[in-house]
């Protein structure tokens, strides 16, 4: 086991509602959701924050961006959706793996 719980899903280690996979990247639903569809997407790759991405993930870091309307559109998000990525201590961040959040629907709890 890794000492990344994301890590650990990626691997198949951690059980995870799986909302998408690919070679590169993976989408689940958050375990503890803020809205009535709340999902993560994150890469394979382990990269701690998007301040440790490097020009190396511009393309990764853009096909998970482009991922989220589709796969939010898939789970029912036709109207539009929110998302969020914290970064940091600072930011809010309490998984240290990559992701971004998708949410929406009901009644969403602003975090902005
Ligand atoms: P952040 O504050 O941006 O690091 O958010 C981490 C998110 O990961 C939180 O919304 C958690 O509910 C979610 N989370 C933590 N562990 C799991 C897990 N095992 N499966 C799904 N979501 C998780
Ligand atoms: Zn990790």
């Amino acid at each position: 086991m890794s000492d990344c719980i994301f890590c650990n899903i990626v691997a198949g280690q951690l059980p995870c509602g799986k909302v998408y996979e690919d070679d590169e990247v993976l989408a689940f639903h958050d375990i503890h959701p803020f809205a009535r569809v709340h999902f993560l997407i994150i890469p394979k790759a382990h990269i701690a924050t998007l301040a440790d991405a490097g020009p190396e993930h511009e393309r990764l870091l853009g096909k998970m961006l482009l991922l989220a309307p589709r796969l939010a559109k898939e789970q029912g998000l036709a109207d539009g959706f929110k998302t969020l990525i914290n970064t940091g201590r600072g930011g809010g961040q309490e998984v240290f793996h990559i992701h971004i959040h998708v949410f929406g629907g009901g009644d969403p709890v602003r975090k902005t």
